[in-house]
């Protein structure tokens, strides 16, 4: 009999440590695996494939009775959440020990890395190129154009930056992948490596995920053999949201304030102390090896549109079934919020989804029948972001959530430009003042306009993207904006 649990952060924050203690004050051993991404079922336990959701300690003899039928979600492989994925970057979650070698190899692993050793760079490039691939962590840029920028580059050196600074509310993909299936994103860098001329990559982690720190590290010693003479270096950022950006993200690695830099030059030229530099978030870069391994084609397969290939889609907030779900682009998002995340844990109805972080537009019911697609998410005013799904239910407060994104934006603004620095903490008193019901038409007017400045002055996206939630939640819900006058003036 196989008992395997998750040593995942999620698992471990339900309990998953004393369920596991528990099973071996049986004189049982527990094999602690990568997390199959069902957060509402954690701490799962998994014995012979057959899977017990959520598992308090004091399940485990029932479990191991047979009398723990509440509890049992028969198997888990074929369970409707993980049946009706694509898992292509998560294809191991679940099923392999994160830090086992063995288990990484008896899996595909290398396999990518191999592929690109028998390649020229250029051919390298050429393959992530034709895979459609563009950055998973947000602006969804080509990867192959970034990659072959640095490869023709001047300059003797070169680095791989890899951006896990996941700061987006309801976003937790990076992490799952660093905790669960860590090779794959060093892997990933390596080819990066092989294909810019780049001998040193430095993955950058927020000191927030100190399992992910602990198990990227350990992972990093583990794999240095194999990806000699490629090496990799894990930095801890203080968790700043605007070192997600990339440039203050080279700052902070080169022990600098955490600032924005002025674009041109492009880290590509001119990143990393001074050298040219990739910069690719986790999802991105533990793309590549499926990408190698399995040809290009088979990873454009997936998709719609320019989005080609699978999103790691996380779904958060108050919702039922929250947890990870893969999937290739072009699932609508009402599937993914009703059908797939099952509505509102509370089971009151769907008000209000953001996407891609607290800096992204928030989506009524009635778009719920955009695909999950880049540009079709642009073209409502949108974006898909690193791919978070924050759910609301009807007892939300639009009016309050604007107020928030200026809040944010205000706390976690570098101060380089005015709009933002400035614009975010004006922002915040005019919906204080809306929301107080004073000239509440001259007062959107207004935050309208300031939305129009930071949009178009801010110097990185922290600034030029917090009119997306504002502008979306004035939208799409003018009732919670509108009704402030009237409540004030009766
Ligand atoms: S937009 Fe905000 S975070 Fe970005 S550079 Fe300007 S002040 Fe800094």
């Amino acid at each position: 009999m196989q008992i395997r649990i998750s040593d995942d952060a999620l698992a471990v924050a339900c309990g998953a440590d004393a369920v596991a203690h528990r099973f071996a004050e049986f004189g049982h051993d527990v094999v602690r695996t990568s997390s199959w991404g069902m957060h509402w079922l954690e701490p799962l336990v998994e014995i012979d494939g057959i899977g017990y959701g959520p598992a308090a300690a004091a399940d485990v003899e029932n479990i191991l009775a047979g009398k723990a039928d509440a509890i049992r979600i028969g198997r888990i492989a074929e369970h409707p959440f993980i049946a009706a994925q694509t898992r292509l970057t998560f294809a191991r979650a679940g099923w392999t020990r994160p830090l086992s070698l063995e288990d990484y190899a008896a899996t595909g692993g290398w396999g990518g890395l191999k592929q690109a050793r028998a390649l020229s760079a250029e051919a390298i490039v050429e393959e992530v190129t034709r895979s459609g691939l563009r950055g998973r962590g947000g602006a969804g840029f080509p990867a192959g154009i970034k990659w072959n920028t640095v490869r023709l580059a001047p300059g003797t050196r070169k680095y791989i930056v890899c951006n896990a600074d996941e700061g987006d509310s309801g976003t937790f993909a990076d992490r799952m992948l660093m905790e669960g299936d860590p090779f794959m994103l060093i892997e990933g860098m390596a080819i990066a490596g092989l294909a810019t001329g780049a001998d040193k990559g430095f993955v950058y982690i927020r000191s927030e995920y100190p399992h992910a720190v602990a198990k990227m590290r350990a992972a990093v010693r583990l794999a240095a053999p194999l990806i000699a003479p490629f090496e990799i270096d894990v930095r801890v950022g203080a968790g700043a949201y605007v070192c997600g950006e990339e440039t203050s993200l080279l700052n902070s690695i080169e022990g600098k304030r955490g600032e924005v830099r002025a674009k041109p030059p492009l880290p590509a030229h001119d990143g990393l102390f001074g050298c040219p530099t990739v910069i690719n978030n986790v999802l991105t870069l533990a793309a590549t090896p499926f990408v190698l391994a399995k040809g290009a084609r088979a990873y454009a397969d997936y998709g719609m549109g320019r989005s080609r290939g699978t999103m790691p889609v996380q779904l958060a907030g108050n919702v039922k079934h929250g947890g990870l779900f893969e999937t290739a682009f072009g699932i609508t998002l009402g599937e993914l919020v009703e059908k797939i995340g099952g509505g509102t844990a509370n089971g009151r109805p769907v008000r209000a989804v953001q996407v891609g972080g607290p800096l992204g537009a928030y989506f009524p019911p009635a778009l719920f029948d955009t695909p999950f697609d880049y540009e079709a998410f642009t073209a409502v005013d949108g974006l898909i972001g690193h791919g978070g799904i924050t759910v609301f239910d009807d007892s939300v407060d639009m009016a309050a959530q604007a107020r928030f994104a200026f809040e944010f934006c205000a706390a976690e603004s570098c101060g380089k430009c005015t709009p933002c620095r400035i614009g975010a903490v004006r922002g915040r008193e005019t919906m204080d003042r809306m929301i107080a019901g004073e000239r509440t038409a001259d007062n959107l007017t207004l935050v309208a306009d300031l939305c129009e400045t930071m949009k178009f002055g801010s110097l990185c996206a922290l600034g030029g993207f917090t009119p997306y939630p504002v502008m979306s939640a004035i939208t799409h819900f003018p009732e919670d904006f509108d009704a402030r006058g009237q409540a004030a003036a009766e």
